[in-house]
């Protein structure tokens, strides 16, 4: 796969558009120059990653329209792919640990920088909302595993059995090979950015994804959360950026917020999201922080081609950026002019 790979600078992975390519090693690699003129919103909006981010805007939308405020529409959005049976990287229905044990993580941050997480929550469908009830109700940040959960039962949040028929048949196929390997969504065959098709259906390639949403409401105020199953057959015990402060979320009311998705090590090591709003504070676009962002990663671990990583942000101003290791990476726009965007996200490798 990594041989059919070009070194790309800026391809538009939805329209296929390749404006550079082949010829660059990786030693030479630098950020990409700004290929593609990012979106800028009017408040209030939402952005959100992947496909499922167009129905969790959708639900923010809801909020937002109203006059609400961003925080409730973060979390009504992220609410909505944690339900969905269909989507096995978030919530209910998420595949499990390699033990078969479906655990999740979940951070939430709001406009004053409170913020509130969960890592390795089970039974509970919406983690996004025990996160914020950690942020709302305790002096903590982040809670654990049974103490979480323990949290969770004590906030009236009903336990439930979260492995579906389909994860457990999926986990049971795993089994057979028992391989941990983190599969991206550009892998052949696997979806089409623009078709809004599951790049995690049973079978499909790809055993990853989050979602990561970002709001702004009419008052100018920023929230974001993120919420996710995690990596597909994990080791028991671990834990990715989505709960990580500053690694999957970081809102900075002042200047932006940013969230991400895939391979969560990668992100935590390079403290992936609170990187793109120091870089966006330092007067980068958030295209071009989120661009840096990624290509630290690439320049610090060069087989890290092999794996996907995405950012996402919004500005303060309203404007927009992403940027993704390989192609395939998609993100949901939403704001009064228009509420049901997708699009492909630039990447520094073309599968
Ligand atoms: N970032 C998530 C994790 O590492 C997975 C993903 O977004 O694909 O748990």
């Amino acid at each position: 796969m990594t041989d059919r790979r070009n070194l790309i600078r800026g391809a538009v992975a939805g329209a296929g558009l390749v404006l550079a390519s082949a010829g660059r090693s990786l030693a030479q690699f630098s950020s990409p120059p700004h290929a593609v003129r990012p979106v800028r919103l009017q408040k209030p909006c939402v952005v959100s990653t992947w496909d499922f981010g167009v129905a969790a805007n959708l639900a923010a939308w809801e909020v937002l329209s109203k006059g609400g405020r961003a925080l409730d529409a973060v979390e009504a959005g992220a609410r909505v792919p944690e339900a969905d049976l269909s989507n096995h990287s978030v919530g209910r229905a998420g595949y499990p640990d390699r033990d078969g044990h479906v655990t999740l993580d979940a951070s939430i941050m709001d406009e004053t920088g409170g913020c509130g997480a969960v890592a390795g929550l089970e039974h509970i469908a919406h983690p996004i909302s025990v996160a914020r009830r950690v942020m709302e109700r305790t002096p903590h940040v982040l809670l654990v595993g049974d103490g979480a959960l323990q949290f969770a039962i004590e906030q009236g949040f009903a336990p439930e059995e979260l492995l579906t028929p389909e994860s457990r048949a999926a986990w049971e196929e795993w089994r057979k090979s028992s391989k941990y390997q983190p599969r991206a969504n550009s892998e052949v065959g696997d979806y089409g950015a623009q078709k809004g098709d599951r790049r995690d259906r049973p079978g499909s390639a790809n055993n990853h994804d989050t979602i990561g949403i970002l709001a702004m409401d009419a008052n100018g105020d920023l929230s974001g959360a993120c919420t996710t199953s995690g990596m597909a057959w994990k080791l028991r015990g671990r834990v990715g950026d989505s709960p990580i402060i500053g690694a999957g979320l970081y809102v900075d009311n002042a200047v932006g917020a940013a969230t991400s998705t895939g391979v969560g090590e990668e992100v935590i090591r390079n403290v992936g999201s609170f990187l793109v709003v120091e870089l966006m504070r330092q007067g980068r676009s958030p295209q071009a922080a989120c661009e840096e962002a990624v290509a630290r990663i690439v320049r610090r671990k060069p087989q890290a081609r092999d794996l996907q990583v995405g950012f996402l942000a919004l500005s303060k101003s309203g404007e927009t950026g992403a940027f993704a290791i390989q192609s395939g990476f998609n993100y949901a726009l939403c704001d009064a002019a228009s509420q049901k965007q997708l699009l492909g996200a630039n990447s520094v490798y073309q599968a």
